[in-house]
């Protein structure tokens, strides 16, 4: 996915930053930042982000998510905290 790494380094700190001291976003948030960038099939289609895992798993995260964290208790995970960071970086 084509992000400016400067716009997603700022949009990465604020959303640290509003995780209010929970770990389990900020972990998300810090995951998604790297898969943003290293992972080559992350693609948002103007609704939901598309995210092909390293494990042949296809995602679909558009506030909920077909993860084992968000399945087992809505927990916080990084496809959606990878959404929130290119909604806020393509709105930037
Ligand atoms: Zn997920």
């Amino acid at each position: 996915m084509q992000i400016n790494q400067t716009v997603l380094d700022t949009v990465v700190t604020a959303a640290i930053s509003k995780c209010g001291g929970n770990k389990r976003w900020a972990n998300a948030v810090r995951r998604a930042a790297t898969e943003l960038v290293t992972n080559p099939y992350v693609h948002h289609d103007g609704h939901a982000l598309l995210i092909l895992s390293a494990s042949g798993q296809m995602y679909e995260a558009n506030g909920v998510c077909q993860c084992k964290a968000y399945q087992s208790g809505k927990q916080p995970c990084w496809h959606r905290a990878a959404k929130r960071l290119v909604e806020l970086a393509m709105a930037h």
